[in-house]
């Protein structure tokens, strides 16, 4: 990210809005904006890798899960924010990963541009790629504010979105549906 050129960009864009930026208000708002994006897309040309490769040895072969994975994201349509929870849940393959690595995953791939459908998708492959279970099942819940905050104002309307990659058989994404709703 060139910080300066999005300092000069917030800018245009105060101006093109009819502001008057020198306001108290607005005066520091251009950097304070370039900061902001500075760290919501701090995932931008990130791996989880380091984070997927810290693996423990098991015989557990049954599913684990971790849900309620909180994040927040930035919409790539309209740059507004869409936060929710993300589910995790993977069949091992004779190792499994410390439960803060898959929550730093979803941070990974949270902290881009991007649409919930990628977000979810993006996790579920990259946990396939590095930690290599039978099978993992990723369940997405957020909500978006250009939904809520414009066009057809629903507060509080969800979408859910689910990604899955190598083996994980229907019945398990059932039982893990039940867990979490
Ligand atoms: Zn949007």
């Amino acid at each position: 990210m060139d910080r300066e050129k999005v300092i000069k960009a917030v800018e245009d864009l105060l101006d093109a809005l009819g502001e008057d930026r020198t306001r108290e208000g607005l005066k520091e708002t251009p950097r304070r904006v370039a900061d902001a994006y500075a760290e919501i897309l701090s995932g931008e040309n990130q791996s989880a890798k380091e984070h997927l490769l810290k693996t423990f040895n098991t015989d557990c072969g049954d599913v684990v899960v971790e849900t309620d994975i909180y994040f927040s994201s930035t919409c790539e349509h309209h740059l507004m924010p869409f936060f929710g929870k993300i589910a995790i849940a993977y069949i091992p393959d004779g190792k499994v990963v410390g439960l803060s690595k898959l929550a730093r995953t979803v941070e990974v791939f949270a902290k881009r541009l991007q649409i919930q459908e990628r977000l979810t998708s993006e996790i579920a492959q990259e946990i396939m790629k590095y930690l290599s279970p039978k099978g993992v099942f990723v369940v997405c819940e957020a909500e978006h504010t250009c939904m809520t905050c414009r066009g057809v104002k629903k507060a509080g309307s969800k979408t859910l979105t689910f990604a899955t990659a190598g083996d994980f058989p229907e019945k398990k994404r059932e039982e893990v549906l039940a867990l979490i709703r």
